[in-house]
């Protein structure tokens, strides 16, 4: 028995059946929304933050509206699908699967299904339960990497323990894996004169940012803390294509403080809040906070807010350029998502050059 998920021809086995069908979301998701990435000094739930600055003087940065630039980038991608519909008669296509009820995991996929709606991105979901088989996951995985309807992939982390999120993310076809975590888009990524299907969303966020507000990239000096295949070593690399000398800092690096100074350009993707102080930055640096941590805030209604990995109020004062947290690099994380569904769409119905 199998049933019809929207159009595309794709279709759920009988474990499936009968269950909600969800749309949309990604990746980095859980930590995006809500909850709590805890870092090595954080308490129990919230991190408390360093209190005192020595800074007292006016703020002087310019700030980054992440939630405007992204706002933007719908707008542009919007008006290309409607170019797409018109010229061929199609539209893009996203699949998520999700795998357990994780409360966050649920408010972020349907987030992006609405993102999807708004733009004319046609979304396509399951949501499994958690005791759902790897060799199940799989099955959908490859449904909708055979569904022509589907462009973009993802499924959304982090999977239940039983699941090898190894196995599942290499599973997405090259193609469709807008996610840009399957490890030959990240090669590829890496590699001179080569150009990756896909990009991470959030590191190709940071750069959109920092080429929509002016920055110049090509021959300044960045550094990048933290290193992760999704944030931090993505960004290294694709600020190194766009010819900036680039250094990573990690949590092995001694004096981090120092090494930022040097500095013209500061991507801070770390998860530990407010590491990054006024006096790692050099004056007029620029800087991109990808971090997203909550900490206690017994004044707010949650008990909790979110801060970034940089001390905000210090490096304003100290940069040129700065994204707040929140409305900075988040919103640019879905506009980039979205973003790459369209491309891989353009690819499919040959609207662009193929496979570079
Ligand atoms: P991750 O996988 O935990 O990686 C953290 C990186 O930071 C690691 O490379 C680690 O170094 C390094 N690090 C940790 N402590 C350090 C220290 N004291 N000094 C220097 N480096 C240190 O985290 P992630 O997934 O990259 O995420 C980073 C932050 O971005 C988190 O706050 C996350 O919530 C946020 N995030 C935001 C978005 C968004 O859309 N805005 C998307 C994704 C993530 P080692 O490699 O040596 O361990």
């Amino acid at each position: 028995m199998a049933t019809s998920v929207r159009g595309g021809g794709f279709v759920l086995p009988p474990a499936a059946a009968g269950r909600s069908f969800s749309s949309q979301s990604n990746l980095l998701s859980n930590r995006l929304l809500l909850l709590p990435k805890i870092g090595p000094v954080c308490a129990p739930r919230f991190c408390k933050l360093r209190s005192s600055s020595p800074f007292a003087v006016e703020p002087s940065a310019t700030i980054i509206d992440g939630k405007a630039i992204a706002q933007q980038v719908r707008q542009e991608i919007a008006a290309e699908v409607s170019k797409m519909k018109e010229s061929v008669g199609k539209v893009p296509g996203l699949a998520v699967i999700l795998v357990g009820t994780r409360k966050d995991s649920e408010t972020y996929v349907r987030s992006k299904k609405k993102a999807c709606e708004e733009v004319g991105i046609d979304s396509y979901g399951v949501n499994l339960p958690e005791d759902t088989t790897q060799d199940e996951v799989l099955n959908f995985v490859k449904k909708f990497n055979d569904d022509p309807a589907v462009h973009g992939i993802l499924v959304q982390l982090p999977l239940p323990k039983h699941i090898s999120e190894e196995a599942i993310v290499g599973s997405v076809c090259i193609e469709k894996d807008v996610d840009g975590f399957h490890p030959m888009n990240i090669g590829a990524l890496a590699m001179q004169g080569r150009t990756p299907l896909f990009v991470s969303c959030t590191p190709k966020g940071c750069i959109e940012l920092l080429v929509r507000t002016g920055v110049v990239i090509k021959g300044k000096h960045a550094v990048v803390i933290g290193r992760s295949n999704i944030v931090g070593t993505p960004a290294a690399l694709l600020l190194q294509k766009q010819n900036a000398t680039v250094t990573v800092v990690h949590s092995k690096t001694p004096n981090p403080a120092e090494v930022t100074r040097n500095a013209d350009i500061v991507i801070a993707a770390v998860g530990v809040p407010e590491l990054v102080r006024g006096d790692w930055l050099k004056p007029g640096a620029v800087v991109i906070d990808v971090g997203i941590n909550p900490v206690e805030d017994l004044s707010t209604k949650k008990g909790y807010r979110l801060v970034g990995d940089v001390c905000y109020k210090e490096a304003c004062q100290v940069a040129s350029k700065i994204t707040p947290v929140p409305g900075g690099v988040g919103p640019m994380t879905i506009a980039m998502l979205l973003s790459n569904t369209l491309e891989s769409a353009k690819r499919a119905y040959g609207l662009v050059d193929a496979a570079p």
